[in-house]
């Protein structure tokens, strides 16, 4: 599973860059809005975590960007700010789920696990190999 980690706080980022991969995730770092989009559209990542407040574009522009390039990676928006509205706009702009820092890692863990489980349940539940086909739910 590869992640998308784009947060323009070096420090923060090399943290959770860490953190993600101790739980075995590969992991592509972004600095700033328009990197977000340029690596998410090229890479295709499983999952981006996505900081609000960002250099050239904020995250909720880069979360609409990408759902209207078609893109739909679950995306988890980090942000420092608490605010109702703030929530809302994330979502609306095409956020799965969001969490407000200071946050713990086992929780961004737990939810990563819930996005990435939901992914699994719409892919195709029939497994194929070569000319076998297997369908767990039949
Ligand atoms: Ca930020």
């Amino acid at each position: 599973m590869r992640i998308l980690v784009v947060e323009d706080e070096a420090k923060l980022a090399r943290a959770i860059k860490k953190a993600l991969e101790l739980q075995k995730y590969a992991v592509d770092l972004a600095e700033d809005g328009q990197e977000a989009l340029d690596v998410a559209l090229s890479e295709a990542p499983d999952l981006i975590l996505l900081d609000a407040m960002l250099p050239k574009k904020d995250g909720f522009r880069v979360c609409r960007e990408l759902r209207q390039a078609g893109l739909h990676s679950p995306i988890l928006m980090l942000t420092a700010k608490g605010q109702i509205q703030d929530k809302i706009a994330g979502l609306d702009a095409g956020a799965d789920d969001y969490m407000v820092k200071p946050f713990s890692f086992e929780e961004l863990f737990a939810r990563i696990r819930a996005l990435l489980r939901r992914l699994g349940q719409d892919k195709d539940p029939v497994l194929r190999v070569a000319d076998l086909e297997l369908n767990p739910q039949t």
